[in-house]
């Protein structure tokens, strides 16, 4: 079945990239109506924009999306992967700015107040697109892969210079709260040496040692260390979940991800769904929605993170 909140729910934060402070309020929506963007701040122009592929930008740092007047919103993916690994099929996601706050760099604080708030069951049923072939897109040696498979698996590899990200891979089943349980506290994470690179662009200037992990060479310069010792890799598949939640309906396959980013998983999805050999809109048996990201999660999911 489809699921929405219990009530709304506010966040308060600044946007990664813009710096800029954001309030945003998550509010329940009826079945069948999907995942909105609303910008209460824009005044001219349609203030909707759908979280859908088919209004993604191509930007490697983010996920920014933009409806046909030009009003967007950035740096949805964190927040989206929350919503999938919440299981929420129905929410309008209001903001007062361009850019989804950033809070601690993961989706943490996301998944912690739906849980609280509560998902709740809608009369309505939930259809998945089940991958019929296997994709893939490349951009130099990276490459990402959508293929069929009963419910959302991913594998996921990553390969840096630096000693203290160096190679990582991870595979997780979504089944059974794993996105609650081993993915929603992995936080974002960029190398020193680009920061400068990044702030000479205009980009990150809401980033702190807080809301990212930075490295150095073999150190993790922010103040805590890591929560996971493989924590990048989590954060890639967190990444990874928010950019696919952009499908429109759950994944039924397998998705697998070498040195992959937002783009790429953008254009692997762009490659699934516009050809329709590639896949079918199935309504999910039991089964089958046991299966996905988000099923059965509730605030007893949360316990290890009470600290
Ligand atoms: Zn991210």
């Amino acid at each position: 079945m489809q699921h929405t909140l219990r009530s709304k729910t506010t966040f308060k934060g600044v946007g990664l990239h813009s710096g800029k402070p954001v309030k945003l309020t998550v509010h329940p929506a009826p079945a069948e109506y999907g995942v909105w963007f609303k910008r209460t701040d824009v005044r001219q122009g349609d203030p909707f924009i759908p979280a859908n592929w088919q209004y993604a930008i191509h930007t490697p740092l983010c996920t920014r999306l933009e409806n046909e007047d030009g009003v967007a919103v950035s740096t949805v993916e964190h927040l989206m992967a929350a919503l999938a690994g919440c299981g929420l099929t129905n929410v309008v996601v209001e903001l007062d700015g361009p850019e989804v706050p950033i809070l601690d760099g993961s989706s943490l604080d996301f998944v912690r107040s739906f849980l609280t708030t509560g998902v709740v069951e809608q009369n309505a049923p939930l259809r998945a697109i089940e991958v019929l072939k296997t994709v893939e897109v490349t951009a130099g040696d990276a490459w990402a892969r959508l293929s069929p498979g009963d419910g959302l698996r991913m594998q996921f590899e990553i390969d840096f210079v630096e000693d203290a990200i160096g190679k990582q891979s991870k595979t997780l089943s979504l089944a059974n709260g794993a996105f609650v349980h081993h993915l929603c506290d992995s936080r974002t994470f960029c190398r020193n040496a680009d920061v400068e690179n990044m702030r000479a662009q205009g980009l990150a200037l809401g980033g702190t040692f807080e809301n990212a992990i930075v490295f150095d060479g073999g150190q993790v310069l922010s103040p805590g260390g890591l929560r996971h010792q493989d924590e990048p890799v989590r954060h890639k598949m967190l990444d990874a979940m928010g950019d696919l939640a952009l499908a429109g309906a759950p994944i039924l396959g397998l998705y697998e991800g070498y040195k992959a980013g937002h783009t790429l998983t953008n254009r692997l999805l762009q490659a699934v769904l516009s050809d329709p050999s590639n896949y079918q809109m199935v309504e999910c048996t039991t089964t089958q929605a046991q299966n996905l990201p988000g099923a059965g999660v509730s605030s007893s999911d949360l316990i290890e993170f009470n600290t």
